[in-house]
């Protein structure tokens, strides 16, 4: 498989989006790639499968991506979390802030077992917001999150501080 540096070197920057200024990360180049998809899912499932987690949580929409193939590969179950008004069950939701603005995110409660281990999985951590209001909506649904994967982390956002702040262990392929 390949190693998480050649994972890297799949990664696309792209400068000035959404925003001028704005680094933009973009793993659609990884995903093209056959072996780098594969590889990616490798690694993240190794470590979701080391966590102990029986269920996989993924954020829309790029976590989706990663999230589903990596519970498919365990065998466990996956769960979307979505932007609002896209599931057709009552949700249980969070609102949370943004740098500019806020956001929500919602989950179907009923996909929850109670005390079921989930894992988050993501494809960027950037200021940890996404990942810790996911991780708050999941805790209130019943689920025990201790623990959160993305292909990469953006340390100098401080997201991961954050997320052990909440007692969620983090862990990425690349920075
Ligand atoms: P945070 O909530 O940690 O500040 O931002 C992470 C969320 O925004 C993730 O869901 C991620 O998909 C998205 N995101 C923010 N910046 C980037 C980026 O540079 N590249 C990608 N691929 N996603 C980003």
């Amino acid at each position: 498989a390949l190693s998480c540096a050649e994972l890297k070197a799949l990664v696309r920057t792209v400068p000035d989006f959404p925003a001028p200024g704005i680094q933009f990360r973009d793993i659609t180049t990884l995903i093209a790639d056959g072996p780098g998809l594969a590889a990616t899912i490798a690694h993240l499932a190794g470590r979701v499968e080391a966590s102990g987690a029986d269920m996989v949580a993924g954020m829309e929409a790029r976590g989706f991506i990663f999230g589903a193939a990596v519970a498919a590969r365990l065998g466990i179950g996956f769960l979307p979390v979505r932007k609002p008004g896209k599931l057709p069950v009552e949700t249980m939701g969070v609102d949370y802030a943004l740098e500019y603005g806020a956001d929500r995110l919602e989950i179907d409660p009923g996909a929850v077992r109670d005390g079921a281990r989930i894992a988050l999985v993501d494809d960027l951590i950037a200021t940890g917001g996404t990942a810790c209001a996911s991780a708050a909506l999941l805790r209130k649904a019943g689920a025990v999150v201790d623990h959160a994967f993305f292909v990469i982390d953006l340390p100098d956002l401080g997201g991961a501080q954050r997320l052990r702040a909440e007692d969620i262990g983090v862990d990425a392929l690349m920075d």
